[in-house]
């Protein structure tokens, strides 16, 4: 029996190899535009990482990681998330010393050990951003904005953008209580996780999916009502940036984040092409606490994730993958003339031409063949009367039309001649 991938991964083959290459090559131009620098830490790190930062008690940390012991019998997982890690190399490094503002990004693979389904995966990929050192809302809006080109770019329509804000360590420990307060008159209407919920984390109900909990969440205080003046200060200010930006939003205050390190504002991106439980693309917020959880100073944190694969089932619908496509296809009739090709296609790549040579020994009339199915701009057959006067027929294939060039010629000729579909 041949073997087969693990459940949960994936493989991307070429045809849809090329979305991934967009998306990543736009986030890294983008991205750097707005002043953001890559930054590429371990797949795998100390279980401890993550035990403090997500939580020890959390589903990620108790059910969902690869966590694994070493031949030294330490503790090791795969990361399931991006963020610890960036700020783990942040205080390693002593980034902070500085005291200036650090704008991070990264793409890569995350692991969590879930039920797989669509658009959710086991080894999945994320393309994400923090910003460092500053917790000023005009940046929050900025980080916003380069989401909202970035998704505009890539053609990702119909996202509805959700905000809030979940208030600090002053104003919400006041809005929990009154939650927990509120949750056990309607003990009877919620679903088993949220009844164990409204005691250990109230927050968290205000998560769930489960349509029976929904009339008792829609009755729920706002924890925008309950905020303290610095906390109501600062997401009015992010709203108004966001309004400076052209950028339309939706206040959610049930988009809460069930982790203390969160502070103020928070926000997701949503689609309903992904169904309504999985509909977030991206999700973000600001994090200040994070850093002293891990044992460092005080750094302010803004950032978000995005789920390729996710944004992928966006965009699969309105793009054709295809494969890469030759400028010119080199047909020769004999071995000598391969040769001849040979030198020509080397000379070509030189110059950034993706020039394609057939290596199975097609006929001339197969090779033509393969070049149309490549559908290749341009096709040469390359024959001794070529060699012999160093002059090639160059057959452009959308319209037929055929010049004759010497070899020193070709390639910026076909680089003029680009044509309407490239
Ligand atoms: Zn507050
Ligand atoms: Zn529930």
């Amino acid at each position: 029996m041949t073997i087969k991938s693990v459940r949960g991964t994936h493989d991307l083959l070429p045809e849809s190899v090329q979305l991934w290459q967009r998306i990543e090559a736009s986030a890294r131009r983008l991205f750097e535009l707005y002043g953001y620098a890559e930054v590429r830490t371990p797949i795998f790190e100390q279980t401890e990482l993550f035990a403090r930062t997500i939580g020890s008690d959390s589903d990620i940390v108790q059910k969902e990681m690869y966590t694994f012991s070493d031949s030294k019998g330490k503790s090791i997982s795969l990361r399931p998330e991006g963020t610890a890690p960036v700020m783990r190399a942040n205080l390693e490094h002593g980034l902070y010393h500085d005291g200036g503002i650090h704008k991070l990004y990264y793409i890569g693979p995350m692991f969590r050990h879930e039920r797989p389904q669509k658009g959710r995966y086991r080894q999945f990929h994320q393309v994400g951003a923090e910003v460092l050192g500053s917790d000023h809302p005009a940046l929050e809006a900025e980080v916003i904005d380069m989401l909202d080109r970035f998704l505009e770019e890539l053609g990702a329509t119909g996202l509805r953008l959700l905000v809030n804000s979940v208030g600090c360590p002053t104003c919400r420990p006041g809005y929990v209580k009154l939650l927990r307060e509120e949750l056990s008159k309607r003990q009877d209407d919620l679903c088993p996780q949220c009844q164990r919920r409204s005691e250990t984390n109230p927050l968290r109900v205000l998560d769930c999916k489960v349509p029976a909990c929904q009339p008792v969440i829609d009755e729920l205080p706002s924890i925008l009502e309950h905020l303290c003046e610095n906390c109501r200060q600062h997401f009015e200010s992010f709203r108004a940036y966001l309004g400076h930006h052209k950028i339309h939003y939706e206040v959610v205050p049930r988009l809460v984040r069930g982790l203390d390190y969160y502070v103020g504002t928070t926000f997701e991106m949503v689609s309903s092409k992904l169904g309504p439980t999985q509909n977030a693309v991206v999700g973000g917020g600001r994090y200040d606490g994070l850093s002293q959880l891990l044992g460092g100073p005080p750094v302010q944190g803004f950032g978000f994730a995005l789920g390729i694969e996710r944004l992928v089932v966006l965009l699969e619908e309105t793009q054709d993958s295809q494969l890469p496509r030759p400028d010119i296809f080199l047909a020769y009739l004999d071995e000598q003339a391969l040769e001849e090709s040979l030198q020509l296609a080397q000379e070509l790549r030189r110059q950034e031409i993706f020039a394609y040579i057939d290596f199975q020994g097609r006929s001339l009339k197969a090779q033509m063949r393969l070049a149309n199915r490549l559908n290749s701009r341009f096709t040469c057959i390359i024959g001794e009367e070529e060699r012999k006067s160093g002059e090639f027929p160059l057959k452009r294939m959308e319209d037929g039309h055929q010049v004759t060039l010497k070899r020193k010629a070709i390639a910026s000729y076909v680089r003029g001649n680009h044509g309407p579909t490239r």
